[in-house]
């Protein structure tokens, strides 16, 4: 069996060690007798699974009890809009345009009441984070439901160093693709999500991290929040209002205990940084190969670079899968080159991405394109 060098933006690499744990397990999981896909969600057995996976979440981000953790399905992008209808109780609330996820969580809480930009790096393609003061400034009016940020944009390879200062005002953060790459400060946020399918898991599950206090009192527009996005209801039900994604969040308990046993999220953002480090001091003294993002704003997580011609850069996603690299082409929003570094990409991987991007410098010749 050959398993590629996997740099994925999403779905993205799964730790080996996880896939075959689940595949021993998938015919008869802890002698139940029955794959945790046949199994009834209301039974001990799946009950012990979400209880295990949300304890071993806790213990990894080190979530205060005043939190609660929810597993949803529809995705980091249904969370564009629970969020406004569960939190924009005036109807008013703060966004800063860092990337195409940031832009379509913003028009989503358009539908729903004010949403306001208080800072955008849209002028530059989203090469930046930008400046924090005024958004800063802004929120310390302490009008706003929330002020929202997309912490890591997976598309623009970009990344927020420092949160913005927004005082009392509720700091509400996508984090799908920085989700574990990193320890964060829950506390300093009313509200984290992230998609697991960069980072936590396979596709179909959403993790919620609130603040009981936000959403207590129900939906803010209980009037039009379809029931299953109700955050309190959610966490009232144990996120099993509804069939939750079983397989999704047994998968899920896995990556969780995976980071765990690999040393938890400080050792995590270490070896992440190391990899991204290799990969950005490579494209700083290469002549060929240019980073897409601000240096001051570069993501650890997703790592875009490009050479000054689009033939090039098909020539190089080509000599990368032949030498078994696949997932490094860019987002189209953005063109050249993305390599998603997530925390099942190995050191290895990042290793044999620089010695192919190397090569294929050494081979090239302006005169040869
Ligand atoms: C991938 C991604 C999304 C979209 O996630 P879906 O699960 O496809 O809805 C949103 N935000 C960020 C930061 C992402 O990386």
């Amino acid at each position: 069996m050959a398993r590629v060098h996997n740099f994925s933006a999403g779905p993205a690499a799964l730790p080996e060690c996880v896939l075959r744990e689940a595949q021993t397990e998938l015919l008869d999981y802890a002698g139940s007798g029955m794959s945790v896909l046949e199994m009834s969600h209301r039974s001990a057995t799946f009950q012990s699974i979400i209880d295990d996976a949300e304890a071993s979440l806790r213990r990894l981000l080190g979530i205060p009890g005043n939190y609660r953790v929810l597993f949803l399905q529809g995705g980091a992008t249904l969370q564009f809009a629970g969020i406004p209808l569960n939190l924009m109780r005036t109807g008013r609330a703060g966004y800063l345009l860092t990337g195409n996820f940031a832009k379509l969580a913003w028009k989503e809480a358009c539908r729903y009441g004010e949403a306001e930009v208080l800072a955008t790096s849209e002028d530059t393609n989203f090469d930046r984070i930008p400046n924090l003061e005024a958004a800063g400034e802004r929120a310390s009016r302490n009008d706003l439901d929330y002020v929202y940020i997309c912490q890591n944009n997976t598309i623009f390879g970009t990344m927020f160093s420092e949160l913005p200062p927004t005082g009392a005002t509720p700091l509400v953060a996508d984090v799908s693709s920085c989700f574990l790459s990193l320890p964060l400060e829950v506390e300093r946020y009313g509200l984290i999500y992230a998609g697991a399918q960069k980072n936590a898991g396979p596709a179909g599950v959403t993790v919620v991290i609130v603040r009981e206090d936000l959403i207590e009192n129900g939906p803010a527009r209980a009037d039009i929040c379809p029931t299953y996005l109700g955050y309190q209801l959610q966490a009232a039900k144990g996120s099993m209002y509804n069939t939750p994604n079983t397989f999704g969040i047994y998968l899920c308990g896995k990556v969780f205990r995976w980071v765990e046993q690999t040393g938890g999220l400080t050792a995590m953002e270490a070896r992440n940084r190391a990899k991204a480090e290799l990969l950005y001091d490579l494209i700083d003294h290469s002549e060929l190969f240019h980073g897409t993002a601000q240096p001051t704003s570069r993501s650890i997580a997703n790592v875009t670079f490009r050479t000054d011609d689009a033939n090039t850069d098909a020539a190089f996603i080509a000599f990368a899968r032949e030498r078994g690299i696949e997932g490094v082409k860019g987002h189209r929003l953005v063109g050249g080159m993305r390599a998603s570094i997530y925390n099942a990409v190995s050191m290895e991987s990042v290793e044999a991405l620089a010695t192919c991007m190397r090569n294929f410098e050494a081979s090239w010749s302006p005169r040869s394109i």
